[in-house]
C-alpha cells in the first residue's frame, strides 16, 4: 500500500511540476553563473581570447565559476588605469617640484644657470636679460628676444674680443714709441 502510494506521489503530475522546476531554476542559476563569469572576466581582462577561455572555464557548471575566482585578476582594468594616471601624476608632480642635476643628482632651482654642486651648465643664459632659458625655447619670455639672436650677440662678444686683442697686439709698439717720443722730447 505504501510503495503503492509512492509511485503514485512519484507520478504524480505536482512532483513532476515541482522537479521541472527546481532543474529551470538550476540551468537559470548555472547560466547566470557563467554570464556573471563572462562579464567579470571582460571588466578584468583586455585580451579577447582570455574572456572567451574564462567564459568556457565559467560555463563548467558551478565548478566552473569557483576555478575562476581562484585564478582571475586581482583588479579590474578601470583600477589598473586609474593607478596608472595617478603613478604618472604624482611622478609628474615630484619631477617639476625638484628638478635634479643630470650629472650628479642633487637638488636645484629651475632658475639656475649652473649646478652649484659639480658645476654642470644647467641652462643657457639670454644674451639680453640674463634670464635662464630652457633648451627648447626658441625666444626669451622676459625679454621677448629670440633665442637664435644669441648666436648674433656671442658673434658681436667675438668680434669685439677679437678687435680688443687685435688693438693690444698694436699695442706694444705704441708703448715702445712713447719712451722714443719722450727721449725726443727730452733731448
Ligand atoms: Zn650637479
Ligand atoms: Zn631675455
Amino acid at each position: 500500500m505504501t510503495g503503492s502510494g509512492l509511485s503514485d506521489i512519484f507520478h504524480s503530475t505536482a512532483f513532476a511540476v515541482a522537479r521541472n522546476l527546481a532543474l529551470f531554476l538550476v540551468v537559470v542559476f548555472w547560466l547566470g553563473l557563467a554570464y556573471w563569469v563572462y562579464r567579470d572576466a571582460r571588466r578584468r581582462l583586455d585580451d579577447a581570447w582570455l574572456v572567451a577561455t574564462a567564459t568556457a572555464v565559467g560555463l563548467v557548471p558551478f565548478i566552473g565559476p569557483l576555478v575562476y575566482l581562484l585564478f582571475r585578476p586581482p583588479e579590474t582594468l578601470a583600477d589598473v588605469r586609474a593607478r596608472d594616471i595617478e603613478v604618472r601624476a604624482l611622478e609628474a608632480r615630484l619631477f617639476t617640484a625638484q628638478p635634479r642635476c643630470p650629472v650628479c643628482r642633487s637638488g636645484v632651482q629651475a632658475n639656475y644657470l649652473v649646478c652649484p654642486v659639480c658645476t654642470t651648465q644647467l641652462k643657457e643664459p639670454c644674451g639680453t636679460c640674463q634670464a635662464p632659458l630652457e633648451p627648447l625655447w626658441q625666444a626669451c619670455p622676459y625679454c621677448a628676444t629670440p633665442v637664435g639672436s644669441r648666436l648674433a650677440t656671442i658673434t658681436a662678444d667675438l668680434d669685439s674680443a677679437l678687435t680688443a686683442e687685435a688693438k693690444a697686439v698694436k699695442k706694444p709698439p705704441a708703448r715702445r714709441k712713447k719712451p722714443q717720443q719722450r727721449r725726443a722730447a727730452a733731448s
